[in-house]
């Protein structure tokens, strides 16, 4: 009598998890697929039918062998889910479960999602692992959205390149990678020429259109995935250039100086008769115990050089001495 209670209370338990409106699968302690539900199905385009009784779930998510989250719990090898994962939840036990982020490639629908996956063992009365219970959450829309504010919230309203925030990050970024590689980092420091009158002149409008030009021109300029191009502020732009040295970030600014000149921008009340820029240039190797304001000092330090000597030009300032670049 007991043991048909027991058997009843198993099949409605597994009926409650085939339609249970979260995607779920369980594996056994072999790792193998003995339960996957209808909203799993759905998720995946994968039949309960095709993958009960085997070790083929990961097909459902990913176009090449790896193990899921739920293998890796089976496995004990939770060491090992930072690696096969793009977020997971550090605070993960066989207590809580274990929590982990990713982007699946679903190859049977043929669309990327981002999932939220969680994966819950289950311990016989001895203790023994039974099962993993894995469940996933479509947070793809979500996960677009939050990507959508970050990238807003790293641009410049104006101009949309790169803002003093995204500069702030990726010049103390680069300074490190620098300092720990022993690698030189290179900074320009560009202002526009005589742009008080411009505006003056021309109008705050025409002003703002000028300088979304320039900005728009100068992010044309850099093709390496480690540069950037920002607005340091009002009319000044910064190019952070990681493993140049001083001449090669002079090159590039001579480019930058050519190629603003190019744009003909009417400027009547500049000796150019065009808008120009003045550029700072300095490069060094980072040494450790120094912050990456010694290389925006230098390279500010260039840029009143050049703005001194006439404007329209680029000047370099070594790094001080201890932590200049070859
Ligand atoms: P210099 O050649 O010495 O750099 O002279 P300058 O006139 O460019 O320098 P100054 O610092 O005197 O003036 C900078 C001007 O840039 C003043 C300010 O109105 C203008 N400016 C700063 N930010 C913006 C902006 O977002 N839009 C517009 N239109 N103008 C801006
Ligand atoms: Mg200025
Ligand atoms: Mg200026």
């Amino acid at each position: 009598m007991k043991n048909k209670h027991t058997d009843r209370d198993r099949s409605f338990a597994v009926k409650l998890m085939q339609d249970l409106v979260v995607p779920t699968f369980v594996l056994d302690a072999a790792c193998q697929v003995i339960i996957w539900n209808r909203a799993c199905e759905r998720l995946t385009g994968v039949a309960a039918k095709d993958v009960i009784g085997t070790r083929e779930h990961w097909r459902a998510f990913y176009d090449a062998p790896r193990p899921c989250l739920a293998d890796l719990v089976v496995q004990g090898r939770t060491a090992e889910i930072e690696q096969h994962y793009t977020s997971f939840d550090k605070a993960g036990d066989h207590e809580s479960g274990f929590h982990a982020q990713n982007w699946c490639v679903m190859p049977k629908l043929g669309h990327e999602y981002y999932l939220a996956i969680d994966a819950g063992p289950i311990y016989d009365a001895g203790g023994e692992l039974m099962a993993v219970v894995e469940t996933l959450r479509d947070m793809t829309e979500q996960k677009q959205a939050q990507s959508a504010l970050e990238r807003l919230a790293a641009c410049d309203g104006l101009t949309g390149i790169a803002n003093r925030r995204s500069f702030d990050e990726k010049l103390n970024l680069e300074w490190l990678r620098a300092r720990r590689d022993k690698t030189l980092v290179a900074l320009l420091m560009l202002d526009v020429d005589h742009f008080k009158l411009f505006n003056d002149h021309y109008g705050h409008q025409a002003g703002d259109e000028c300088l979304r030009r320039i900005a728009e021109c100068l992010a044309a300029l850099v093709f390496r995935p480690g540069d950037l191009v920002a607005r340091y502020g009002g009319e000044e732009f910064a190019m952070v250039l990681p493993s140049n040295d001083s001449n090669g970030a002079l090159m590039i600014a001579q480019r930058a100086r050519d190629a603003v000149r190019a744009l003909a921008i009417p400027h009547a009340h500049s000796p150019f008769g065009v808008v120009t820029v003045s550029i700072g240039v300095s490069s060094g190797v980072p040494e450790s115990g120094v912050s990456h304001d010694a290389l925006v000092k230098a390279a500010d330090s260039a840029l009143y050089q050049a703005k001194r000597v006439g404007r329209d030009r680029a000047a370099v300032e070594p790094m001080p001495r201890s932590l200049a670049g070859s």
